[in-house]
């Protein structure tokens, strides 16, 4: 009788969700298969993550949900329709971690936090044989088409039947994707940018000095047709927060477009127009504005302090409601890319065939954050990371079946 044929073999580069959700999906296909991180350890963008909350992904209707991606829409719409936000939740609970969705629609694993949920899956991993090696950094093929890495013992080259690349973005570098890996691709992606970002505004000393690292709570971000409700913080620079993050896409194109764009906030959503009117017509009675805004607007010191930048900025001042329910911020750039939540660009759609192949280089997939989409906060990075990794790895055990491996 005939020995049987070894297991063809896999090698994940990027230990992050997209790479260990690729990982699982190749090991339970019969696949023998090694991640390969530059880190010291796996997860750390994912455990960065869970700091704030966790939000997995969100409870919205699939057509809703798709639509977050705009232009990537229907590049992502098979994978994330393969593998939903349903099955992730499920998933999630198959590792221990159940889950609940917030008021918001947003998604979470009761214990918010992402070491749990790292932790479950770790052991899942090692019991389905996959094996991972820390502190190697992929620096791209030999001559021969070896992979080959950067380890504390100099350069090494291995081999694999299939490699599923998923090397993360560019932000947060410190967590491991630092987008070097853009140059062992030369040709095939669209250069980063910052998305879910902060953004740049030239406050005037006196506002940075009041202001800077304040919160504003319960706010309607504006712009275009777009309102945010949510939070933000005023920083050094400018402005950062939830609320400004889901508008970053359309901000950043429009500071590129022409060199700045005016973002408008309401300051007490809660209130109507002419309800605020009425509150500030009162005689002010030798308060200050501070203290006449505070008592009869009820703004924190933040809203207060924006206010007040706008009328040192020319704003009229003869209708303070207006200015508060409207409040013009001009925002010159966004903030660096290192700050951002994660990364616009990557590798280019054109780059890659439907099963997330590179098509100049078979039996290579590409999976998560490195790929040229974007999305806001709210549960979409996480979701799109882990159906393309469950993508990528579907399409490299249909390549290894059509050669003829089990
Ligand atoms: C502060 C913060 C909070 C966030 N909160 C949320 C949230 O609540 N919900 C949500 O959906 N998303 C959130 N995100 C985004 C989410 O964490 C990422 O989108 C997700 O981790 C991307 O997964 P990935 O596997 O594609 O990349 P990564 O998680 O970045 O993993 C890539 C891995 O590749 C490794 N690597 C890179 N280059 C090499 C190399 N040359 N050789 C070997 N290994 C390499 C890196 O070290 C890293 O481990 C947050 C991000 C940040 C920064």
């Amino acid at each position: 009788m005939q020995d049987a044929p070894p297991p063809p073999t896999a090698a994940i580069i990027g230990g992050g969700p997209a790479g260990l959700r690729a990982a699982e999906t190749l090991a339970r296909g019969g696949v023998r298969v090694t991640v390969h991180e530059r880190l010291p350890s796996v997860g750390r963008k994912l455990l960065m993550a869970g700091r704030g909350g966790l939000n997995l992904t969100h409870a919205e209707a699939l057509p809703d949900f798709l639509a977050r991606y705009r232009e990537a829409e229907p590049w992502l719409a098979p994978a994330i329709g393969a593998f939903p936000p349903a099955a992730l939740t499920a998933w999630c609970e198959g590792l221990g971690q159940p889950v609940f969705t917030g008021s918001s629609g947003r998604v979470f694993p009761r214990a918010m936090k992402a070491s749990p949920l790292l932790r479950a899956w770790l052991g899942r991993l090692a019991a389905l044989g996959v094996g991972i090696r820390t502190r190697r950094r992929w620096l791209g093929w030999d001559a021969d088409g070896a992979l080959r890495f950067e380890t504390a013992d100099g350069i090494v080259t291995e081999r694999a039947d299939v490699t599923v690349l998923a090397l993360g973005g560019a932000s947060w570098p410190r967590l491991g994707s630092d987008g070097a890996w853009q140059a062992l691709l030369p040709g095939l992606t669209a250069p980063f940018r910052p998305a879910n970002c902060g953004f740049v505004i030239r406050w005037s000393p006196h506002l940075r000095a009041r202001a800077a690292g304040q919160p504003l709570k319960r706010i309607v971000a504006r712009f275009g047709n777009q309102a945010v409700p949510g939070e933000a913080v005023i920083t050094e620079a400018g402005i950062e927060g939830g609320a400004i993050y889901v508008l970053s896409a359309p901000l950043r194109g429009a500071i590129a477009a022409s060199g700045a764009a005016i973002l408008s906030l309401d300051l007490r959503p809660d209130l109507a127009l002419p309800v605020l009117r009425q509150r500030l017509s009162m005689p002010r009675q030798g308060r200050s504005l501070p203290g006449f805004l505070r008592r009869q607007a009820g703004l924190s010191p933040a809203a207060i302090a924006l206010v007040q930048e706008a009328l040192h900025g020319g704003a009229d001042g003869s209708d303070l409601a207006a200015l508060i329910k409207d409040l013009p911020l001009r925002l010159t750039a966004p903030a660096p890319l290192a700050r951002a939540i994660s990364t616009a660009g990557g590798l280019r759609r054109d780059a890659l065939d439907e099963r997330f192949m590179l098509r100049d280089r078979p039996g290579v997939f590409a999976a998560g954050e490195m790929l040229d989409w974007e999305a806001p906060t709210g549960g979409y990075l996480l979701q799109a990371a882990l159906s393309t990794g469950v993508a990528a790895a579907e399409g490299a055990l249909a390549w290894l079946r059509e050669r003829g491996r089990p």
